[in-house]
């Protein structure tokens, strides 16, 4: 790799930094811009400015060095930004103009955006390419060369970031009609790509950032072997000896490498990015000697020691000996974060409002950097020249140990007392079906999944109260009024089973962590969801328990307003945990269990309140889903284990619901099944009712496929969801169907919801008069 002529790489870096703003800038630019109050001009350079800023605070935290800040920037989506770049998306013309590359992402009146999906096992979305069979595609170098230079102007060298072409294509999705795979694609795509490197190099850039990260995930598209072959080839091209192109930072984050490992480190980049963080290293305890064996001489290996999935601070003196084994091994070797740090908010300087000693414990972005550079220095001058960030890190380490935040021993001493394994609720679900006639339901009975449209007066009532405005009785009679109107309109709709509607959740995970003992909140904790769209996760910090009942009195309130059933509604464990920062000092699983037997004290709570039906949802049981396929057996055990701790104790004749979206079921479907729920209501139409052969074969209890989308506002007509509830009745018996639509309600409006839910109720009786319905075969 001599022929390249190149500045080392820096000995600090990170992977990626957040591209909302510290205020959230590029939320408010993109929202002003998509509603018209500002033009391009003013969006680009509220989207410049923002860049400038982070880069000037980077190297300000200690990444100083020539090409030590990833250009990472991403108007929208990482992966759409690339996609874009590399001509997979964005037609053939030269130039993709602002609104066409925000029409890929959102869509319009004649175009559905790309369709979004989790990156990874993350919390982030990407925006899903669609590849035909067409392979004309088109280098767009400018965009990279243009935040280059404004780099430049303002006195910075930053490095070109890329998804590689690898996990781009392994990641789309085939387009409708198209015969070829996406990544059939690869050699045509490889192409682009060099000319890409050769346009950087040409314009003196020395160091590019590739992104490989399919590499350490079981996808399902290729096996773990094809893909590393894949990877071997492509970049056996792309980094040729005589190959015009900058050096090579060539990266697989998000986990560890499996095959792929040996085959990125003989294709020798210049330097090799690999995720060392703590959790990454107790699913590979073998992974630094693996690495340390298989990258060869003129490959710096960049060590993401610094967790950046995560909000803890480092153990400095843990992470340092992890960089020292490498550098005993006598590589070269460079400091950096696990993962882009887009998944963490900016900084814990602003949070005012946490305790002193929480506030030691954690580590933001900006306070990622700050851990990097000073385990960089550590390494190369010995930790006395950073004492003090040694000495707050070891102070933080012991403090967080002795806690009483974060230990709480009736806790502990209850779940040590639950029994190992499945737990099991008694009696078995056929007996329960029996208790469960008292509920005197029709038959095919209607329901919707909980919340109701969040109104802007809901909205509005919320911020009031949190400003004072509206005192805690008058809140609570605000939202009294709004639960009032939804039972009223749903008994004008003729539904079956009634929802209380949620307008006192702010968010259905932050409602329980902001009641349970156990979890803080931040103030101004954003992180990037996807777009312009940023969540507050709460932090579980220690032993979780329930200090006192947190439904109950919504739940009562609402029973009290009708002679139908109210369904109690709480959100399961798995979920209360995929969408909060979790703790690195215990197993997930036990987090999971200290949550499952507090939600267990509120479904008794709520029986005890005359509820008889409850929903605990699941959405998040296929997120958290592990991204190596030997690692998924042991996450579904404790998974169903937490879900069945929460229903374990209820009385036979209480009827347990619980719901799920967001994903393909397929892979999953079993242990749907094994949460041994006695109604489960799972996201269907969007995929036309496409699970129904799995659930046909493999789903034994109540079971609500939706019947219609509740992502738009298109009101579904009658008919299509007669078509699609005779096709759910031809797979599932009668007594064991339910109807209802796929998800909460909380982002329509009233309008069209009512219509919708309207047709729905008219659907299910003609359906149960007028066609043929299944029997039940009882095995
Ligand atoms: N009960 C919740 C609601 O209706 C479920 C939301 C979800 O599935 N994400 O809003
Ligand atoms: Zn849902």
């Amino acid at each position: 790799m001599t022929a390249i002529k190149h500045v080392p790489f820096p000995n600090a870096t990170i992977e990626g930094y957040p591209r909302v703003g510290p205020n959230r800038e590029l939320k408010k630019a993109l929202e002003s811009f998509w509603k018209g109050r500002i033009d391009t001009e003013a969006f680009r350079s509220a989207a410049h400015s923002l860049r400038i800023n982070n880069w000037g605070r980077l190297a300000e935290l200690g990444l100083k060095e020539d090409y030590a800040i990833p250009a990472d920037a991403a108007l929208y989506d990482h992966v759409l930004e690339t996609a874009v770049t590399v001509g997979l998306l964005g037609g053939d013309h030269a130039e993709v103009e602002l609104d066409e590359f925000f029409t890929l992402a959102r869509g319009n009146a004649e175009r559905a955006p790309l369709e979004m999906t989790k990156w990874f096992d993350t919390n982030y979305h990407y925006l899903v390419p669609e590849v035909g069979d067409d392979e004309d595609y088109l280098a767009r170098p400018q965009r990279l060369l243009d935040l280059f230079n404004e780099a430049a102007e303002a006195g910075q060298k930053v490095r070109p970031f890329l998804v590689g072409p690898v996990t781009l294509l392994a990641l789309s999705k085939q387009a409708e009609g198209a015969t070829t795979q996406p990544l059939d694609h690869l050699p045509a795509l490889t192409k682009v790509y060099a000319e890409i490197l050769k346009s950087l190099a040409e314009a003196g850039i020395e160091w590019v950032q590739i992104e490989e990260p399919a590499l350490v995930a079981d996808l399902g598209v290729a096996s773990d072997e094809e893909l590393a072959q894949l990877a071997r080839q492509t970049y056996t091209t792309l980094l040729a000896e005589d190959a015009a192109r900058p050096a090579v930072f060539l990266s697989a984050p998000y986990g560890s490498l499996n095959a792929g490992l040996q085959a990125l480190a003989d294709v020798r980049p210049e330097a090799l990015g690999v995720d060392l963080a703590p959790q990454t290293l107790k699913d590979a305890p073998d992974y630094v000697e693996r690495i340390i064996g298989a990258v060869q001489p003129g490959t710096r290996i960049v060590a993401g020691v610094v967790d950046g999935r995560n909000i803890w601070a480092a153990d400095l003196r843990e992470r340092l000996s992890v960089l020292e084994q490498i550098s005993n091994a006598d590589h070269e070797v460079s400091v950096s974060s696990s993962v882009s740090l887009l998944h963490v908010p900016h900084t814990v300087a602003v949070e005012t409002k946490l305790p002193v000693d929480v506030a030691g414990w954690l580590s933001f972005a900006d306070e990622k950097v700050g851990e990097v550079a000073a385990l960089n220095t550590a390494l190369r001058q010995g930790t006395t020249a950073v004492g003090e960030a040694f000495a707050r890190s070891d102070r933080a380490v012991r403090t967080r140990n002795e806690s009483a935040r974060t230990h709480n021993e009736a806790v502990q001493a209850r779940v040590a007392n639950l029994p190992n394994g499945q737990v099991t609720r008694q009696p078995a679900y056929p007996e329960r079906v029996e208790a469960q006639k008292v509920l005197n339901l029709p038959k095919l009975p209607t329901t919707t999944i909980g919340s109701f449209p969040q109104t802007a007066e809901i909205r509005k009532a919320r911020a009031d109260h949190r400003d004072g405005v509206l005192n805690d009785a008058q809140y609570t009679e605000a939202l009294k009024d709004e639960v009032k109107s939804v039972i009223e309109l749903q008994e004008r709709l003729g539904i079956d089973v009634l929802v209380h509607g949620e307008p006192e959740r702010n968010d259905m995970v932050q409602y329980f962590a902001e009641l349970l003992d156990g979890f803080i909140v931040t103030e101004n904790g954003w992180v990037q969801s996807y777009g312009s769209r940023c969540t507050r996760p709460p932090v579980v910090v220690g032993d979780v328990s329930r200090p006192k009942a947190m439904t109950v009195e919504w739940a009562r309130y609402a029973q009290s307003l009708s002679e139908k059933h109210v369904k109690g509604m709480l959100t399961g464990p798995v979920t209360i945990l995929a969408w909060s920062f979790v703790r690195d000092d215990v197993p997930l699983s036990v987090s999971a269990d200290q949550i499952g037997v507090a939600l267990a004290d509120e479904v008794r709570d709520l029986e005890e309140a005359g509820i008889k039906i409850i929903q605990i949802d699941e959405p998040a049981l296929r997120e958290l889903l592990p991204l190596r396929a030997e690692n998924r057996r042991s996450y579904l055990d404790w998974a169903v284990r937490s879900f069945r701790l929460v229903a374990a104790e209820a009385q036979p004749e209480t009827q347990i619901h619980t719901h799920l979206c967001y994903s393909e079921f397929g892979q999953i479907i079993e242990a749907i099944n094994d949460l041994d729920a006695d109604v489960t209501s799972i996201e269907a139409a969007r995929s036309r009712m496409e699970l129904l052969g799995d659930i046909e074969e493999k789903f034994t209890s109540g079971i609500g496929p939706g019947i219609y989308d509740i992502h738009s506002p298109r009101v579904p007509e009658v008919a299509e969801l007669v078509e699609l509830l005779t096709a759910a009745a031809k797979h599932v018996p009668a007594e064991r169907l339910w109807v209802n639509p796929d998800c909460g309600l909380k982002t329509r409006g009233y309008e069209e919801t009512e219509a919708s839910l309207r047709n729905m109720v008219i659907a299910r009786d003609h359906v149960v008069e007028n066609v043929p319905l299944k029997e039940t075969v009882r095995n």
